[in-house]
């Protein structure tokens, strides 16, 4: 069936144009809109930006849908929820809320509107109300027996997985809306699934044969690419000024760092040193001067937001031509989100990422600590995943290889044709041919000179390890008596750094910290849980790269 010839067509243009002030639907958008009015169950996969709201806003004050009454929308985000009761109410759309932000007045009133003939066509409500108010509970029955629920609507649907980052145990009880109320159709609306996860949505909720409308996570006018982050402070923010000034000297751009501190100095030293427009935002600011910062740089007063990734919730700025990460991001899950906020108006955009082995070992080190972090600690479980993390991040950032775009939509469990990319990341870029090279034996003469070097010093540096393997003449590494082994240089005719590197990734090596009693944190190279697996030859230690350049030898 033709999705302009169903019965709800003509409302539902009429409420586009008139009620929301826009020209036409976007991808998938009306095919969500028909299938809920039709009563049927709903799930929508769109990226961040895509126009989920509307997918549940516009059938909530259509008359002319199978199922009358409310739509009820359960949010985890009390922000989301007021951002958009407030933008709904300015569209004299009859909206409610109840969530913890609200006194029991309130919500009294609420549920007295509710009973009443004046009822809202929209209710949000936080799961947590929902699952804690029995007068609410109450309240559902009595509309469900007079028919008077349209629809449930769950937003941010991912947040059911016990095993998500943004899991919220009121989620894992969701399912008592489809044993209750049987009849009511549920939308389930997600940016962030891939396959197993969206299996898991639709069994937890027990979704009924939902029309699902999954689309490309692609986003065609985002360039992507790694650059290798230079070791000292200065050289690092002297980088990203240098990009900035020199690629979107008049933009609209996001720079995203690790901590607040970090934050705070680098926007200071890009307006202080390099005369940029750029000011911090950060979880640890007050609300006041966190909506004001936020304000400028929505109107373009200020350009360039330097932020934790506290900063981007909600955001909907269209112009923003550079996203550019100091420092890695937490997942690629993240990274996708976090660069999902450039180029929204359709316009090319880039997003930069700066990468050291270095923040791997201390991201690494705050998860196994749990220093740095609010909350309680972290469960295993999590330690685990936030690892696996960690680590696809890492594998992404020193692949100098394969399709950056690929890579991204391969976390989606998307399928991406790097033909398609052809320019549209720093590897496609680079043309030329990929080339794989098998390393293993260099590989494990690094591990027995590194056995050697350990019987005369305890902790050997990560830097003077690599000075040694390289034969390199260096007054510490004469000092150290190790030019005389008799491995001294053995990694001379290779790019060491590089397959030191694929080493660590591959947990051959690993680096192993210390915070020393003044203060200072030092590194040291230790044999990780796979050097035997290496030196048996079970394991291949190999480099890739492209045939007709250098790659970027971090
Ligand atoms: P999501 O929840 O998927 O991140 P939103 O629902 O917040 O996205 O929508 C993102 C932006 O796109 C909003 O500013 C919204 O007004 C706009 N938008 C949504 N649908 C359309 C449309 N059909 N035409 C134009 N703009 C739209």
């Amino acid at each position: 069936l033709d999705n302009t010839s169903t019965p709800y067509y003509a409302e539902v243009i009429h409420v586009l144009k008139n009620t929301f002030r826009l020209p036409s639907f976007r991808r998938n958008q009306l095919e969500a809109i028909n299938a809920t009015l039709d009563g049927k169950d709903v799930f929508v996969l769109m990226p961040t930006g895509g126009g989920k709201s509307l997918c549940y806003q516009l059938p909530a004050v259509c008359k002319s849908g199978r199922t009358q009454g409310v739509t009820f929308v359960i949010s985890p985000l009390v922000a989301l929820i007021t951002d958009q009761v407030a933008s709904l109410r300015e569209k004299n759309i009859n909206v409610d809320c109840m969530s913890s932000l609200r006194s029991a007045d309130d919500s009294r009133d609420v549920m007295r509107r509710l009973r009443s003939h004046q009822k809202p066509d929209i209710c949000y409500i936080t799961p947590e109300k929902l699952r804690e108010s029995n007068a609410m509970q109450e309240i559902l029955a009595a509309l469900y027996e007079y028919k008077q629920i349209a629809r449930f609507v769950i937003d941010e649907a991912h947040v059911i997985q016990s095993w998500g980052r943004d899991f919220r145990d009121a989620y894992a009880e969701l399912h008592m809306l489809r044993d209750r109320y049987p009849d009511v159709p549920i939308m389930a609306l997600t940016a962030t699934a891939n396959k197993t996860a969206i299996q898991d949505i639709h069994a937890r909720l027990g979704l009924r044969n939902p029309v699902c409308l999954v689309q490309s996570f692609n986003r065609p006018n985002l360039y992507y690419a790694v650059q290798p982050k230079p070791t000292t402070k200065k050289k690092a923010v002297q980088a990203i000024a240098g990009f900035i000034k020199s690629q979107h000297a008049a933009d609209t751009g996001i720079v995203y760092g690790f901590s607040k501190a970090e934050c705070e100095e680098l926007a200071e030293q890009l307006r202080k040193d390099y005369g940029l427009s750029a000011k911090h935002y950060h979880a640890g600011m007050e609300p006041q001067e966190r909506s004001t910062t936020q304000e400028e740089w929505q109107c373009g007063r200020c350009k360039i937001i330097v932020a934790t990734i506290a900063f981007g919730m909600g955001i909907d700025k269209p112009d923003v031509r550079f996203v550019i990460h100091s420092t890695l991001p937490k997942s690629m899950d993240g990274y996708y989100q976090e660069t999902g906020r450039a180029g929204r108006d359709g316009e090319p955009a880039d997003c930069i990422l700066y990468y050291a082995y270095k923040d791997v070992v201390s991201r690494l080190h705050m998860i196994n600590s749990d220093r740095n972090d609010k909350g309680p600690p972290r469960t295993p479980e999590e330690k685990k995943r936030q690892i696996e993390d960690i680590r696809a991040v890492a594998q992404y950032c020193r692949n100098e290889v394969d399709c950056r775009r690929s890579m991204i939509l391969a976390h989606f469990n998307e399928r991406f044709d790097a033909h398609l990319c052809p320019k549209g990341c720093d590897n496609c870029s680079k043309g030329g041919m990929i080339v794989r090279q098998q390393y293993t034996s260099e590989a494990q003469q690094a591990i027995r000179l590194f056995e050697q070097m350990t019987a005369s010093m305890d902790r050997v540096p990560v830097g003077h390890f690599k000075d040694v393997f390289a034969g390199r003449n260096k007054a510490k590494v004469r000092d150290s008596g190790h030019d005389q082994l008799s491995l001294f240089g053995v990694g001379k005719s290779v790019d060491g750094d590089r397959i030191i590197g694929v080493m660590m990734d591959t947990d051959i090596f690993m680096i192993a910290r210390e915070a020393s009693a003044s203060g200072w944190t030092n590194d040291y190279l230790k044999l990780g849980s796979q050097a035997d697996a290496c030196l048996s030859g079970d394991l291949a230690v190999e480099l890739t790269f492209r045939n007709n350049g250098a790659g970027n030898g971090s």
